[in-house]
């Protein structure tokens, strides 16, 4: 039986090329989206993969949708939380919606969906669990305190989870990006773009396919050995 993939926010930029990625490789895939409709649809029809609309953020449509996919597809045994917002401001201009917005978004939705989950794969003794980080939580982004502390929470959460789920077969790992081609980076102004860029050693932003590889060696069965990581791929810009 293929293993069934969860991907949140997986129908545009990386998500949808992680879904792809998880698709190819013989997983039975659910993505899931917030409410971009012409994406999902034109997503749905081009790869055939099944599509999912809750908001991440949200705890209670999280459960229910999680026991709908897997009535659907069969037990989850691969989580990718990708789904992921900017509200971009300084502390100056930054409101308390934009910082809450982007807090449940990009962290709350690990810990809703991990806890729709966790019993399943603690009960097969098996689970893939990757959260989508940032450079940016490794390295704090000037006018993101809000972005910065979510996927910086993404980091503390995987190796916290990860020592929780060792003894019972299920992994959790972290991926850290670097700026990559996706509709969230097109949204940065132009000039700002060519200073981040001018800062990447390989001299250029990242695919979302580069960032997909890194997720599929992450879930595989036997990559099982490996809890608890952060995998920096962000050509050369953290090294640390
Ligand atoms: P995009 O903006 O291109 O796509 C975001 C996806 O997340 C969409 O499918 C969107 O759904 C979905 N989404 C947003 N909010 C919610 C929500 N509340 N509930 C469910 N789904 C939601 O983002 P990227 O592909 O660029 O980013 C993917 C992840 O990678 C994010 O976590 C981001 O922070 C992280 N990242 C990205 C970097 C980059 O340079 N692009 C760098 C470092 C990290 P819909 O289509 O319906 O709007």
């Amino acid at each position: 039986m293929a293993r069934v993939a969860l991907v949140t926010g997986g129908t545009r930029g990386i998500g949808a090329a992680i879904s792809k990625m998880l698709k190819d490789k013989g997983y039975t895939v659910a993505a899931n989206y917030a409410g971009n409709e012409v994406a999902a649809k034109k997503f749905k029809e081009e790869t055939g993969i099944a599509v999912y609309k809750f908001d991440v953020g949200d705890y209670a449509a999280v459960q229910t949708a999680v026991a709908q996919i897997e009535k659907d597809l069969g037990p989850i045994d691969v989580v990718v939380n990708n789904a992921g917002i900017t509200r971009d401001g300084t502390m100056k201009r930054l409101s308390r919606d934009h910082w809450d917005a982007v807090i449940d978004t990009n962290l709350g939705s690990c810990f809703n969906v991990c806890k729709a989950v966790w019993d399943g794969m603690n009960g097969r003794a098996f689970g893939r669990i990757v959260n989508i980080g940032s450079i940016n939580g490794q390295g704090g982004q000037y006018g993101q305190v809000n972005y910065a502390a979510a996927k910086s929470g993404i980091h503390g959460f995987t190796k916290a989870l990860a020592q929780e789920g060792a003894a019972k077969g299920i992994t959790v790992n972290a991926i850290a990006p670097g700026y990559t081609d996706t509709d969230m980076v097109s949204a940065v102004p132009a000039p700002v773009l060519e200073k981040i860029v001018a800062k990447i050693p390989v001299g250029r932003l990242g695919k979302a396919d580069e960032i997909a590889r890194g997720v599929v060696f992450l879930v595989a069965d036997d990559a099982g050995f490996i809890t608890g990581s952060t995998l920096s791929i962000n050509g050369g810009q953290h090294m640390y």
